[in-house]
């Protein structure tokens, strides 16, 4: 990287703000996706979307790639830097610019923790509703690149539903706001566009998002069952029967046990496997939801209920939830998590098709989800130090999201197609359709220099390009980028 480049950048963000030694490289040379690793030759760290567009800026007149960076919490590799060049973190632009309690929205900067907004939204009794479980960690920015869900999207909507409009550093350097504060419904839906481009159309630097009132009642069920199947059943009896809960969640038993042995929280043991359900409103809409849920569960033998009316029980069951990753901390290492979303019908047979998987590759798989969108979490867990595992990890993730396809899924429910799934892009989509998402990329980014080969990769045809990909990455031995 050219010493002109860097004293440039040096010279507008301060020395601090850019770093170049290796050992502070390092810590920017992967994402949740341990699997994947590519280190940046640079590090900048703006703090205001001036910088940002001086270093977009810079980058283009040198012909230099660059890829936007949050918290680094997500699971597809999308925040590494494929041909190197300049990492631009955005963890330093962190400002809650605006709430604005009367119109229910707040303006924000991209360094912002999700959970942070949260917090401060509060004391107006309104909540920013996208609430991934990493959400103590990672920022709006990933958030709204990701098209982040969560939790509690599947009655409030994932990441999209709640942006109304942004601020982005154009892949020519060009600074513009996009969308509105106010509902529009003209001209093409660039918001839209820019949620869950993943960095490839541009880097935003703020958002105005929308507030949800806080509801008048909350309870959240924990419901036991001694098999899959009627945990599955009941998952489908719920939707049926016209239930909208706030949260509809998934875990296996290997899950609970999991949990309980990190958290003591005293999930049913016994349970094959448990659902966490959770009711929102008006106190009497609740009241009534509540008959109707318990009618449902008595109906497929839940073997136990324990409801969780207070808030600080509501937020004991739900901690646990969001930490289950950590839990399984205690039994390998490292995780390779996939995020398929598949029609709820399907959820018994793809978990019977995960089991087989796991017996036949002698994988540790743990099974918690967003079961009320149908979103898959399979946890494969495995030891970076044993290649065998690490190639059967590989091998039978890439068997369950094809068999996931195979059944009207897609790729991803909202963790991102990165680096991670590139090469299965054209399982899902025609070729026809890439093509015009390639012609809408081009179109923003026609030196292709903003976080180059994510999503698709973008220097060959999408025939070429998979068959030259999918080896490199997923054989195992080409993976250590
Ligand atoms: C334990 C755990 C639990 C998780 N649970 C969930 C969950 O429930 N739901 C869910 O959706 N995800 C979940 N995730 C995945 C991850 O947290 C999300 O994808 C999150 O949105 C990433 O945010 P980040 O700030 O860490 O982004 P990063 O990982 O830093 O970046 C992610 C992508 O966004 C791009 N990007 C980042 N900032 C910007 C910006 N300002 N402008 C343009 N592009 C940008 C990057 O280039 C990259 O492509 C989980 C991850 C972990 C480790």
């Amino acid at each position: 990287m050219q010493a002109k480049f860097i004293a440039r950048l040096r010279d507008k963000l301060g020395a601090r703000y850019v770093l170049d030694r290796p050992e502070e490289l390092a810590a920017y040379d992967c994402d949740a996706c341990v699997l994947i690793q590519k280190a940046p030759e640079l590090v900048v760290l703006p703090k205001t979307t001036e910088e940002v567009a001086f270093v977009v800026q810079t980058c283009v007149e040198f012909n230099i790639p660059y890829t936007a960076r949050g918290a680094g919490t997500g699971l597809s590799g999308g925040a590494l830097p494929m041909q190197g060049g300049v990492q631009i973190g955005i963890s330093r632009m962190d400002r809650i610019i605006d709430i604005d309690a009367r119109n229910q929205t707040a303006t924000v900067e991209m360094g912002v923790v999700n959970v942070w907004l949260n917090e401060a939204t509060k004391a107006d009794s309104l909540f920013y509703a996208p609430d991934p479980s990493s959400q103590v960690a990672c920022t709006l920015g990933g958030n709204i690149a990701e098209n982040a869900g969560g939790i509690h999207c599947i009655k409030y909507g994932v990441t999209t539903d709640h942006i109304l409009a942004l601020q982005v550093v154009l892949p020519d350097g060009n600074v513009t706001w996009i969308g509105s504060k106010n509902r529009r419904s003209h001209g093409p839906n660039l918001v839209g566009l820019m949620v869950g481009s993943e960095g490839t159309l541009g880097i935003i630097t703020q958002a105005i998002v929308r507030l949800t009132p806080k509801p008048e009642s909350v309870k959240v069920y924990l419901a036991a069952f001694d098999s899959v199947q009627a945990a599955g059943a009941t998952v489908s009896s719920i939707i049926q029967r016209g239930l909208l809960p706030s949260a509809l969640e998934f875990m296996d038993a290997f899950t609970v046990r999991a949990v309980n042995e990190a958290f003591h929280v005293g999930f049913p043991e016994q349970a094959e496997a448990v659902l966490l359900i959770e009711l929102d409103g008006p106190a009497n809409v609740v009241d009534h939801d509540e008959i109707t849920l318990n009618a449902i569960l008595n109906q497929h033998q839940v073997s136990q209920i324990r409801v969780g009316a207070t808030e600080a029980e509501r937020l004991a069951l739900w901690k646990s939830r969001k930490a289950t990753v950590a839990a399984y901390g205690r039994y390998l290492p490292a995780f390779y998590l996939h995020d398929c979303v598949i029609p709820r019908s399907q959820l018994v047979p793809i978990l019977e098709k995960i089991e087989e998987v796991a017996q036949r590759y002698k994988l540790t798989i743990g099974n918690v989800f967003h079961a009320g969108d149908g979103n898959l979490h399979p946890n494969i867990l495995f030891d970076p130090a044993d290649a065998v595992m690490v190639n059967n990890a590989l091998r039978g993730g890439e068997e369950i999201m094809r068999a996931c396809l195979a059944v009207g899924g897609t790729l991803s429910g909202e963790h991102g197609i990165g680096i991670e799934k590139s090469a299965y892009m054209h399982l899902q989509f025609s070729a026809a359709s890439l093509d015009k998402m390639k012609l809408v990329k081009n179109t923003f980014d026609p030196k292709g220099l903003s976080n180059p080969e994510k999503i698709f990769p973008m220097r060959t045809g999408c025939g070429e390009t998979h068959a030259a990909t999918t080896p490199a990455l997923f054989s195992g031995e080409g993976l250590w980028i």
